[in-house]
């Protein structure tokens, strides 16, 4: 894992994240993270994409469990300034060298084999060259990943769970903070003086690519300002 699995691999995976989660459902984020290097051991990785303040939640509990644990995230050359801060404030922190995953192309290599532009004419395959398989790429050898995943983000994540199967990249998905609320990570932030990406205190709760991000108005989807103006609501790591 990942990889290719055949029907009763994925069953059984399905059936295991069902009854590890049905077991987890009372458990503090921490205890799930604890629960998950415990399980998973060298197999586990956290995605932080560094503009999000679940993920830097995550990382700061984490670490603070395994200052080891295998850190990750997707460079799609787009990223905010203040993207690349985070990261870097993070790294100082946490003493952590989170590994980073870029994709095959430049961006001016994806112009000229797709024309200019791509992300307003077919985003669908500038996140599956740019984001999915990167990603794909750094989830190889883990049979467990972790991602800040909260049912209160969006429509689309309302169903989360403490532990999935991802059948889209063939492995165990850990989600310890899919109970929280926004304010609840917010207090943690505040109390553990965790590093967060200042974008955030901008209107930007939720933030990606500078093409495809912007700010948020009051009483807005936390992530309406991610692909606003198209039906788009994931970038394809998550659905
Ligand atoms: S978020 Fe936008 S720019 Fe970034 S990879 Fe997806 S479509 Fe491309």
């Amino acid at each position: 894992m990942p990889g290719e699995l055949i029907g009763n691999e994925r069953e059984m995976g399905v059936e295991s994240a069902a009854c590890w989660s049905q077991e987890l459902q009372r458990a503090a984020p921490s205890d799930v993270l604890q629960w998950a290097i415990a399980t998973f051991g060298d197999r586990l990785g956290l995605a932080s994409s560094f503009g999000g303040v679940s993920g830097m939640a995550l990382l700061d509990m984490a670490v603070k469990i395994k200052p080891e644990l295998r850190v990750f995230y997707v460079d799609t050359d787009f990223l905010f300034p203040e993207t690349y801060a985070t990261r870097d404030k993070a790294m100082r922190r946490y003493g952590i060298t989170p590994l980073g995953y870029r994709p095959k192309l430049t961006p001016g290599e994806q112009a000229a084999q797709y024309g200019d532009r791509l992300w307003e004419r077919d985003p669908d395959l500038c996140c599956a060259l740019r984001k999915v398989e990167p990603n794909q790429r750094a989830l190889e050898g883990l049979d467990a990943w972790v991602a800040g995943l909260r049912r209160d983000q969006s429509a689309t994540r309302a169903r989360v769970q403490p532990v999935m199967w991802d059948a889209k990249f063939n492995l165990f998905k850990i989600c310890p903070l899919w109970n929280w609320t926004e304010e609840q990570v917010w207090d943690y932030i505040g109390r553990e003086r965790v590093p967060v990406n200042p974008l955030h205190l901008d209107g930007y709760p939720s933030l990606g690519c500078t093409h495809c991000t912007r700010r948020v108005a009051p009483g807005e989807d936390l992530r309406a300002g991610r692909w606003s103006g198209s039906e788009k609501t994931e970038c394809g790591l998550h659905k």
